[in-house]
């Protein structure tokens, strides 16, 4: 056991506090400079002088400092260390010659760093912080090792690897055409550009582009390199249902031929794509440690009970647990939110949504290809968008979590609590019981909200949004930039949240794993007309009657784990899918 001492330098304001950490440090108390100013103007802790009190963790007033113990790692496994008191990163995958393998775990533990470092764009400096990193040092420490011949052909420059980076939204930073961005791979734009479907868009330029036409383009980059190794960093994000199947579709043929390594929170998409998946453990922004490779059902059904015994690790108090869906229970029964048909034209498109009925308690998703008209509906319902016919239903309490979020204020959300304690319609006892520990919100209530990452924000939204009894929750894409942890976190809590109130959620969203977990039915969204213009909303249906209208829209087909009864996406073209698709069962439940 290894204390580590972690100060997040962008949380870190020195010249904003009262060195609340040194001064009440009881060994700097005591004369020992366990905590001393550092030479960019912040604090240093020593590691070794350090008795792990934590006072200074409770003391800092922007929780700028984290006091751990990590599992018994050994330091000569660090690979990567980002200062003194920076995060560190231990072990590394190996990927094989061919195939994809997948590296699934929590935010903030590695996983882009592992990537970048394979990749050859991080020279790592194997936690050695007197000398900068170089290839022939990384050679040495891992001789004997397959890493060794990986980093020695890195310094010869003969390793040709393609690495799609996690932040495709910056590439609308360059006004380049979407055939310059990728020949500047070295490789023809046109057949990797059909390969995800934008055969006709090379001519467009990037600043036009939505975030997941951006997704499609930076995949098609990395696609058209010709490279021994391909890295993608979570090629989903951004992309709708239909999308994040073809890109899956795409990686594996890919993996026939070459060697492929993918980070990826969208369980479904991973289980399908990868062969092997290598397990992060390890605390956010503190350090991340790199598990042996286990065969991908293995991988993700370990994943899924929270104990990597190998390793003797506990990742999860709890396992995530899947039930096959049974017939509607009888009290769901009970309509509790029913709307008419609701139109809404624009100027360039169309949407109608038939006239549909909520169950008491019941939780229903919202699926479908994007541009289908989705995000209206649910405006429609928030009241942010006026129909063009058929009225919202009326006397109907909602809250909603909108898709895009931008932080306005540049309170904490501490001091958005206390300034809705006095509002008699936001629960504060339920946020700070239930959601704050359930999202894992007590390490950044002090913390600006303009400062918090995608993932962080998502959390205190939707936090904030479940916070407020309403007849109707309203979620647009809550699994945005959440880690597949916190995917699951947040469907149990929307769930048994809406079946204590014995009220109603409407949750849009492309994760199946999520939707699966927090839903009881489905609203299924299509295109409709000559040139897409046009989109449609039925439902809600129940959850296997929607799944297979959607499936049946992609031609894909799903079964379910015999173990942990989790959906599983069939090969195409194998026995089962052949079978399921002739039965039109596109999403297997099992007899209950
Ligand atoms: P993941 O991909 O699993 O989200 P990353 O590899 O991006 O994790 O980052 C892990 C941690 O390393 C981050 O939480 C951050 O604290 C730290 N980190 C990442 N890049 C840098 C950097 N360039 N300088 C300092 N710290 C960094
Ligand atoms: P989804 O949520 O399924 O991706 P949206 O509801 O966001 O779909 O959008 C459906 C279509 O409506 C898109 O083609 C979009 O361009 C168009 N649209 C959405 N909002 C507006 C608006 N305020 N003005 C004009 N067109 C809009
Ligand atoms: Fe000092 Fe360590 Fe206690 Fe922080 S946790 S106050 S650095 S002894």
């Amino acid at each position: 056991m290894a204390r580590i001492a972690i100060l997040l330098a962008d949380r870190c304001h020195p010249t904003e506090c009262q060195w609340e950490c040194q001064a009440y440090c009881p060994p700097v108390r005591m004369g020992q400079e366990c905590i001393v100013k550092g030479p960019e103007g912040r604090p240093i802790i020593s590691e070794t002088l350090c008795i792990g009190c934590g006072i200074c963790v409770h003391k800092c007033p922007f929780d700028a400092i984290k006091i751990l113990n990590t599992p018994e790692t050994d330091e000569a496994e660090i690979v990567h260390r980002y200062g003194y008191n920076g995060f560190r990163l231990y072990r590394l995958p190996l990927p094989p010659e061919h195939g994809v393998t997948g590296i699934l775990g929590p935010n903030g533990t590695g996983k882009s760093t592992a990537l970048r470092v394979l990749a050859g764009t991080e020279v790592p400096n194997l936690g050695l912080l007197d000398r900068p990193g170089s290839w022939s040092a990384a050679v040495q420490r891992y001789r004997g090792t397959p890493l060794a011949a990986h980093f020695e052909r890195i310094a010869r420059g003969e390793l040709r690897t393609a690495l799609k980076p996690q932040y495709v939204d910056r590439l609308a930073d360059h006004d380049r055409t979407v055939g310059e961005e990728v020949a500047r791979s070295g490789g023809a734009p046109g057949p990797a550009l059909a390969a995800v479907g934008l055969a006709a868009m090379e001519d467009r330029r990037l600043p036009e582009l939505s975030g997941g036409q951006l997704q499609l383009v930076a995949i098609a980059t990395t696609l058209a390199a010709d490279a021994d190794l391909y890295l993608f960093d979570e090629p989903s994000s951004y992309l709708d249902i239909v999308h994040r199947l073809r890109i899956a579709r795409t990686l594996r043929r890919l993996g026939e031929t070459r060697s492929v390594l993918v980070v990826e929170h969208d369980l479904a998409l991973l289980d399908y794509l990868a062969d092997q998946v290598h397990l992060l453990y390890g605390e956010e922004a503190a350090f991340g440690v790199v598990s042996h490779p286990l065969p991908v059902r293995s991988a993700v059904n370990t994943y899924l009970s929270g104990y990597l015994r190998d390793e003797n690790v506990r990742f999860r108090t709890e396992p995530v647990r899947f039930v096959a869906h049974p017939p509607k229970p009888s009290y769901r029964a009970k309509t509790r939110v029913s709307f008419p048909e609701l139109t809404k034209s624009y100027p360039a498109f169309r949407l109608r949504v038939g006239a549909g009925e909520l169950g008491q308690g019941e939780t229903i998703g919202i699926v479908g290809p994007n541009a289908t008209g989705k995000t209206t509906f649910v405006k429609m319902l928030a009241g942010a968008e006026t129909p063009t016919s058929g009225s919202p239903p009326s006397g109907v309490t909602v809250s909603y979590k909108p898709q895009y979020l931008k932080a306005t204020q540049s309170a904490s959300l501490r001091e958005r609590m206390a300034a809705l304690s006095a509002d008699p319609s936001f629960d504060l006892r339920l946020f700070e019981r239930e959601l704050v520990p359930g999202l894992r919100l007590d390490g950044i209530l002090d913390v600006a909200l303009p400062d918090l990452s995608g993932g962080e924000l998502q959390r205190a939204a939707c936090a904030l949004a479940l916070a407020r009894p309403a007849t109707l929750y309203l979620l647009d894409e809550p699994s945005a930039y959440l880690d597949a942890d916190e995917r699951m976190a947040m469907a149990k809590l929307l769930r048994r949240q809406v079946e204590r109130q014995a009220c109603t959620a409407l949750v849009a969203d492309h994760d199946v794993y999520f939707l699966d977990l927090a839903c009881d039915g489905l609203m299924v969204f299509r295109p409709e007309g000559s040139h897409g213009n046009e989109g449609v909303g039925e439902g809600p249906f129940p959850m296997r009657d929607g799944m297979n209208r959607l499936l049946r829209q992609i031609e894909v087909t799903f079964r379910r784990d015999p173990d942990t009864l989790r959906p599983r996406i069939n090969r195409e073209g194998s026995a089962l899918d052949r079978e399921q698709r002739a039965r039109g069962e596109f999403y297997y439940e099992p007899a209950a």
